[in-house]
């Protein structure tokens, strides 16, 4: 009986990811959904890539937090239209969540939508919310065994950026394993060692958004 439950909620669900996915696509945006635990560095990677992309690609930002505003506060420093989703306590976005605020962005004028999910390495990979892909973001202070143990979110998620490569060094983050448990769950995933702080790698993760944007557009 739950499981059947759980199928009609996630069904529901990815009807209104559809709808909202083929919506942005009419509007050739390229959608990312933002995945990763608490202090993973997603803002971050967020704030780095609008320090880049500013005048190049124009973006706009969906936050999901759980009650407050804080990373949209950040992210509405760079002039980037910026939305806010309080889930109030829920640990992950639904689609339909996203569906209500999207009227706030002016669509006709984005190139780049990235949808910050709520911190989380386990359910926000359950859910679709019309994104084109999913992204999930790893820092090295969570430690490598991450993938293995949370398999589902590294196998939903075209890329995994591994971030805070620069502390390396200080921790026992092994990389290359966890490049490896990564492409072992998802060999077609696209791995990508980052530090946001030190701008390090941060190059690959903008050419990664640029052919994103590039191929929406057709
Ligand atoms: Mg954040
Ligand atoms: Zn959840």
């Amino acid at each position: 009986m739950e499981v059947k439950v759980m199928k009609d909620i996630l069904g529901e669900n990815d009807d209104i990811a559809s709808k909202i996915h083929g919506m942005l696509s009419g509007k050739k945006i390229f959608t990312i959904n933002l995945m990763g635990s608490p202090g993973s560095g997603k803002t971050t990677l967020l704030e780095q890539t609008m320090k880049a992309l500013n005048g190049e690609l124009r973006m706009a930002v969906i936050e999901g937090d759980l009650f407050t505003s804080k990373d949209a506060d950040r992210i509405s420093k760079y002039g980037v239209p910026v939305v806010q989703i309080n889930t109030t306590g829920g640990c992950h976005l639904e689609a339909p969540m996203v569906e209500k605020v999207l009227a706030k962005l002016d669509l006709d004028n984005t190139d780049l939508l990235v949808i910050e999910n709520v911190g989380n390495l386990v359910c926000p990979a359950e859910f679709a919310i019309g994104e084109d892909e999913k992204v999930v973001v790893l820092s090295v202070t969570e430690g490598n065994d991450k993938p293995m143990k949370y398999p589902l979110i590294f196998k939903e998620s075209a890329v995994s950026v591994i971030n805070k490569i620069d502390l390396v060094p200080y921790t026992d983050f092994d990389v290359n394993q966890a490049v490896d448990d990564i492409t072992t769950i998802h060999p077609s995933a696209r791995v990508l060692s980052v530090s946001c702080r030190t701008g390090e790698g941060i190059d690959g993760w903008l050419d990664y958004l640029r052919e994103g944007v590039k191929r929406k557009r057709g």
